[in-house]
């Protein structure tokens, strides 16, 4: 990598756009006073990103703008580019060329660009430290500042020092380091401070869900043992409801068979008046007293009729007599029929039925009309006979229509007598009936009282199973409020006993009071979830859970911050022991180096530079427990470069006794040594030759040439000699307050130094 040309414009004295380029390794720029070569070394440092202004010779942005002169107007911003050939990557960059390009503003903003793309200050830095160049660093050397090198305090001798040996890309990455690590301190804090202002509210958020929690368990306790409460509850209602329909129908069914029988007989007891029986066995009776006097009258005229009969045939048997008188009659036959009537006469001397007496009657007759017929010569007496027997036979035909009538008065009076005792008996019969349905009576009110008692124990428990039943809906409607409606889903629930079902009879005939004490446990419960609230808690869950995954994410945060916090620390301690270990070892080259140059200047002596501890007081400002003036100070060890010299020939020692041109000649042997050690790609030495004087000069220009084999060298010279060792020589010149440049020959190099 090397430098090929700086591109100046508005700055300084530069109004114009001007451009040098750097084709050989030592390029020299001459110019008489004040014509602006020193701006051209700013220009380097301005472009690589220097930030102090008074290593420009300035207060601000705006001092470094072309301000104007009488004929040109002053620029808005100045801006310088730089152009790198980095065909060998000496740039960590894959381009060919780079160019480096700064501009700043009249308002001060300054603008940062790496091939034309803007970037920030820090990539710039990163990028030029990578190939050992910096913007104030020691590869440019202002005018007057050669000897800074050993003015300067021994601290900062050690950043220059670091900075040539290359460890500044170190240092820089152990800055970088170091203020990642203290963010990440910073930011470790942070998310602690978050995590115990969140903490409280966590703990409480717990607490909450905690509470939830249990409200859910018992509500879920709650809401199964609702289930088995109800299932029960409804199963004892349904077989209970069975049981007392059952238990009250038997009763009242019988109540009111009882009801029936007492009302029949009530009847039958009230029959005490049977008047329309007794009416109809008066008016049997008078019937009965009619038919008797009807028979009465009949046997009267029987008796007559058979008075007339036996008149008639008395008649008969005198004209008989008188007949047989006159004939003769068989004595013995005569005999024999008085004997057969008298036969018959006996027969029916106590016979009533009329029916035998008239057969008997009939008889007679007959054996007398036979008798009669035996005896011849009747006549006139037979004549007589005739009508007397005509008469009996109508005697006895009016005898047997009595006797007929006789008959049917006996059957109608038969008759009458036979349902007149069925009467007297019915009213004997109604009378007992009477008495037997009192004591019915009496015996079944009894019972229904009795009944009636068992009915009103019943209405008692149908009563209370209403009351249940009501319990049992204002319960369901509660559960439902309480519990939502899982707790009413109670249906399909199965009791088990080991493996098998619990019948649904013999749960419903579960000893009462094991439902009582379900009951109080479901009072209990109900007035738990009730402490625990009814609300179901979610935004709260999810609060906590938000909180508790954001505390959970800021400890991974913490975790992680932690680990990269210990992985900066490594890193940080490692690139301490980087920077250590090669800037001991760079000490160790650039004293060779710094003998080899002095010696060479002075003809001999020696110089070296050395490590020194220095001891610096620090007030520890943390401690605020100490009042200002007892702020107590620690002292911290830092480590510094210390320069000696020793001039050949001379006694004196130390830098203090130097000359000007002998500090000139030992800054400028440093310088080299350094630059020897880790060859900064380019170097800009602002006349640090001013002081030489001829001999030294030579001795210079030897040892720039030296130097061009590693770095290339832009040297700014009123020297002659130097001007000799440059391939490119420019001339500036100043032309009404603008500088100009012009590539220029030696010669001319040298009248333009003047
Ligand atoms: P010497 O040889 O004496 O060191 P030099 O060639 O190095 O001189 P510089 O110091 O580079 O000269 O230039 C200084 C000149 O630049 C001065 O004339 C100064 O007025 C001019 N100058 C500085 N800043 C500005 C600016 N902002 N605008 C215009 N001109 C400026």
């Amino acid at each position: 990598m090397y430098l090929k040309e700086l591109e100046i414009n508005g700055f300084k004295s530069f109004a114009n756009k001007s451009s040098l380029k750097f084709d050989s390794p030592i390029s020299a720029i001459v110019g008489p006073n004040g014509s602006g070569k020193s701006n051209i070394a700013e220009a380097f440092r301005f472009v690589l990103g220097e930030q102090s202004f008074k290593s420009m010779r300035g207060k601000r942005g705006e001092d470094l703008i072309f301000s104007g002169t009488n004929s040109a107007g002053k620029q808005s911003r100045a801006s310088v580019k730089v152009f790198f050939d980095n065909s060998d990557k000496g740039l960590p960059i894959d381009f060919d060329e780079v160019t480096v390009e700064r501009t700043v503003f009249r308002d001060g903003v300054n603008e940062y660009k790496i091939n034309g793309s803007s970037v920030r200050l820090k990539d710039i830095t990163e990028l030029l430290a990578s190939a050992n160049v910096g913007s104030s660093g020691h590869h440019i050397i202002s005018q007057g500042e050669a000897d800074r090198i050993l003015n300067t305090t021994p601290k900062e001798r050690k950043t220059i020092l670091e900075e040539a040996l290359g460890l500044k890309i170190f240092e820089y990455k152990k800055n970088e380091s170091q203020k990642k690590l203290e963010k990440t301190d910073e930011n470790i804090k942070q998310v602690q401070s978050l995590r115990r202002e969140i903490a409280p509210h966590i703990k409480f958020l717990k607490k909450q869900v905690e509470k939830i929690e249990e409200g859910k368990q018992i509500k879920l306790k709650l809401v199964d043992l609702y289930k088995e409460y109800f299932k029960r509850e409804s199963l004892y209602l349904k077989y209970k409801k069975q049981e007392l329909a059952h238990a009250i129908d038997e009763p009242k069914n019988r109540l009111n068979e009882i009801d029936k029988k007492i009302s029949e007989y009530r009847e039958i007891a009230e029959k005490e008046e049977q008047t329309e029986l007794k009416g109809q066995i008066q008016t049997l009776q008078s019937d009965l007293s009619q038919i008797n006097s009807e028979k009465s009258d009949l046997i009267r005229k029987q008796g007559q009729t058979e008075g007339e009969l036996q008149s008639l045939e008395k008649l008969l048997s005198r004209q008989e007599v008188v007949k047989r008188e006159q004939i003769t009659i068989d004595q013995s036959d005569l005999e024999s029929l008085e004997q057969k009537i008298s036969e018959i006469h006996n027969s029916i001397e106590r016979e009533s039925d009329l029916m035998v007496l008239r057969e008997k009657i009939s008889q007679i007759v007959s054996l007398i009309s036979g008798f009669i017929k035996s005896q011849n010569g009747e006549d006139e007496a037979n004549q007589q006979n005739k009508e007397l027997l005509s008469e009996i036979e109508t005697v006895k035909g009016k005898l047997s229509e009595i006797v007929s009538e006789i008959e049917v008065v006996n059957q109608r009076e038969s008759e009458l007598q036979q349902k007149l005792s069925q009467m007297r008996e019915q009213l004997e019969s109604d009378k007992t009936d009477s008495l037997v349905a009192e004591k019915e009576i009496i015996k079944l009110m009894t019972e229904k009282n009795e009944l009636q008692q068992i009915i009103s124990k019943h209405s008692v428990e149908i009563h209370n199973f209403n009351q249940d039943e009501a319990n049992f809906k204002q319960e369901l409607m509660e559960a439902h409020t309480i519990s939502g409606r899982e707790a009413l889903d109670y249906e399909n629930i199965e009791f088990k006993e080991g493996d098998l079902h619990v019948q649904e009879k013999e749960i419903a005939e579960e000893e009462r009071q094991k439902q009582l004490d379900r009951k109080r446990e479901i009072d209990r419960l109900k007035i738990k979830v009730e402490e625990f609230g009814s609300g179901s808690g979610e935004e709260i869950i999810r609060e906590y859970e938000e909180s508790n995954e954001r505390d959970k994410f800021l400890l991974s945060e913490i975790e992680d911050l932690e680990k990269s916090a210990e992985s900066l620390k490594q890193l940080i301690t490692e690139l301490e022991e980087k920077i250590s270990q090669k800037f001991h070892e760079g000490i160790e080259k650039i004293n060779s180096e710094f003998q080899r140059f002095f010696a060479l200047m002075f003809g001999g002596g020696t110089a070296s530079i050395r490590v020194v501890k220095i001891k610096n007081r620090v007030r520890r400002d943390t401690d605020l427990d100490f009042g200002q003036d007892e702020i107590p100070e620690e002292e911290k060890q830092e480590e510094g470069l210390e320069v000696d010299v020793s001039l050949p020939r001379k006694k004196v020692k130390g830098l203090m006794m130097l000359s000007g041109g002998e500090r000139a000649l030992t800054s400028i042997a440093l310088i080299f040594a350094m630059s020897q050690v880790n060859p900064p790609p380019f170097i800009i030495l602002d006349e640090t030759d001013a002081a030489l004087d001829e001999a030294n000069s030579r001795k210079y220009g030897d040892m720039i040439e030296n130097l061009s084999g590693h770095s290339q060298l832009i040297l700014i010279t009123h020297n002659r000699e130097t001007m000799g060792r440059a391939g490119v020589l420019y001339g500036v010149t100043m032309m009404q307050g603008i500088s100009k440049l012009l590539s220029i020959n030696f010669e001319d190099g040298i009248e333009w130094a003047k």
